[in-house]
């Protein structure tokens, strides 16, 4: 196992930012050795976290001892920092959404390749354990072939902090939260996206989505929806998801779910009527207990290492990338047709450029 630490500076020390520190705090490998952020008294702030603040951009940049710069800004400077950074000869971390646009990351992405230098972006919910569990059932089958999958995240706070509600600094749910779902989609499910309808909701007045909901059908038969809510008092389960032979849901974030499955054992047990509301119905009675098994959710997938560990093997030439730039390309890709399915109101179809090859 490689001994090597790489130093890194922190630029944009928000909640963000900070939590960074306190997480690359318990890495052997990368070591935040000082910060840079616009605001006076965030700078301040990070020197009593015990973190040297530079001065200005220019002194991280013409720093020898700065291996790598890790970008947590507003989303809507992330790529001249990172240009920057990159052709200053540092490696680079950088916040999701990377930009708001392919072509700025496409120019990012370019300069990386030219440069020689690392760029991983911050998609850090593919480490999620409840995203983690589905990945487990839809690679092993536990219900069978996975054809439905419904991932919701449910907020009663409406759209946090100040950019977040502006769109010149790519706020809106859909690039905050969006960006981790749709992120989670194209990871899992081995398949090119064939179609996409979408809506956006602007229930609290600003001038960014405060909420989406995004149905994706893949080439394979999943159909896969997002759903981003902010002005939920109930929430829906994280997810649930349908398989061919069963059902599964995760309720949130404690993890507490269960998988319902077909018992193959048993034949198929008729269903006994029920009064459902005023009427009778068959069709809707719940499955027999004698024709089910309930079984708890499987362990998670594991990835091989962390997110920092990964990006530290990635700089020494040790592995590739986890988050992949041609699977971050192929999110924005996606997201700029989210967009424009919710403005055109219309079914989306020309993925064909940023999709894989079959
Ligand atoms: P924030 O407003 O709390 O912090 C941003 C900080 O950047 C502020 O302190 C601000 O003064 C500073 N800043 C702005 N422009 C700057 C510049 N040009 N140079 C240096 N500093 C500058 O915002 P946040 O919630 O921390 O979000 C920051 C980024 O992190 C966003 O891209 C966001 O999407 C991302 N984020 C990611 C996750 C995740 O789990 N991956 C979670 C939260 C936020």
């Amino acid at each position: 196992l490689s001994t090597n630490t790489h130093s890194v500076v922190i630029v944009g020390y928000g909640g963000m930012g900070s939590y960074h520190a306190k997480l690359i705090a318990n890495n052997t490998r990368l070591k935040v050795t000082g910060t840079y952020d616009i605001l006076e008294e965030r700078r301040k702030v990070s020197e009593e976290d015990g973190y040297p603040a530079y001065e200005n951009y220019e002194a991280v940049l013409n720093d020898p001892a700065v291996d790598v710069i890790l970008i947590a800004t507003p989303n809507d400077v992330h790529k001249e920092l990172v240009i920057t950074a990159l052709r200053h000869g540092k490696h680079v971390i950088c916040e999701k959404p990377v930009t708001m646009f392919v072509k700025d990351f496409e120019e990012m992405m370019a300069v990386s390749e030219e440069t020689g230098r690392v760029l991983m972006v911050h998609q850090n919910r593919r480490w999620d354990e409840d995203f983690l569990i589905i990945k487990e059932m839809y690679d092993k089958g536990m219900i069978g072939d996975l054809f439905q999958i419904e991932s919701r995240v449910h907020g009663a706070n409406g759209i946090p902090g100040d950019w977040r509600h502006l769109e010149a600094y790519g706020g809106g749910m859909l690039l905050d939260w969006g960006v981790h779902l749709l992120d989670q989609f194209v990871f899992m499910i081995d398949s090119r996206i064939k179609s996409v309808t979408s809506r956006l909701s602007f229930i609290l007045g600003d001038e960014v989505d405060d909420g989406f909901e995004a149905t994706l059908e893949f080439e394979n038969g999943v159909t896969a929806i997002a759903e981003v809510g902010t002005t939920n008092f109930i929430t829906l389960p994280r997810w649930y998801v349908k398989g061919t032979e069963g059902t599964a849901v995760i309720e949130d974030w404690s993890l507490k779910g269960r998988a319902v499955i077909q018992n193959r054992e048993v034949g198929k047990v008729e269903p006994k009527p029920i009064k459902a509301g005023v009427g009778l119905t068959k069709t809707m009675a719940p499955p027999s207990e004698e024709a089910t098994l309930t079984e708890s959710l499987p362990e998670p997938f594991q990835h091989k290492s962390s997110f920092y560990d990964n990006f530290a093997d990635v700089v020494e030439g040790e592995a590739e990338p986890i988050v992949k730039n041609n699977e971050v390309l192929r999110v924005l890709n996606l997201i700029e047709n989210v967009f424009k399915a919710a403005r055109t109101r219309e079914v989306v179809k020309d993925f064909d450029i940023y999709e894989p090859k079959n």
